[in-house]
């Protein structure tokens, strides 16, 4: 594990490298450039596959995993990979780009990572909240800004 948090400068929070397993050890990965800015997703689809919130943090691409992967086809823009033995998510990740978003909890070092949005929070249930002073974003309002960063329309 190499976790290099910039604690000088907290306004940029710079990305590490990092290496993790699943629950059951059968899969590991090495993920080389994370964002420490934590992202939660709210909506239904999320909290289906985790039992809550997806909290997840946005690893790029350069991203490999060894193992037992089950990649599951979760809708038109995104897919979901998961341990096949033991069933720890492992990453969210969009078709288009071939991003990232990694289950923060795969990432035993957790020293410099932040809270920094919530989307879809108009899906949130109400029976938790967050108390952490994040950026918030409704589906709708994550939908317009997807469609505003898609090359093509
Ligand atoms: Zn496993
Ligand atoms: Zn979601």
């Amino acid at each position: 594990m190499n976790l290099t948090p910039n604690y000088e400068d907290d306004s940029v929070n710079k990305p590490f490298s990092a290496q993790g397993h699943c629950l059951c050890n059968a899969t590991s990965f090495k993920a080389n450039v994370v964002s420490t800015e934590i992202g939660v997703c709210h909506c239904n689809m999320c909290r289906t596959w985790s039992g809550g919130p997806y909290i997840g943090l946005d690893c790029g691409v350069d991203v490999s995993f060894d193992g037992e992967v089950t990649q599951f086809d979760s809708s038109d823009w995104a897919e979901r990979g998961f341990c096949q033995r033991c069933g720890t998510h492992l990453y969210y990740k969009f078709k288009s780009t071939g991003q990232y978003i990694m289950p923060a909890g795969l990432f035993a070092d957790d020293a410099g990572l932040l809270m920094d949005h919530q989307i879809f929070i108009d899906e949130k249930p109400n029976y938790y909240e967050f108390a952490n002073a994040t950026k918030n974003l409704t589906g709708a309002e994550v939908i317009e800004q997807f469609a505003s960063l898609a090359p093509e329309s």
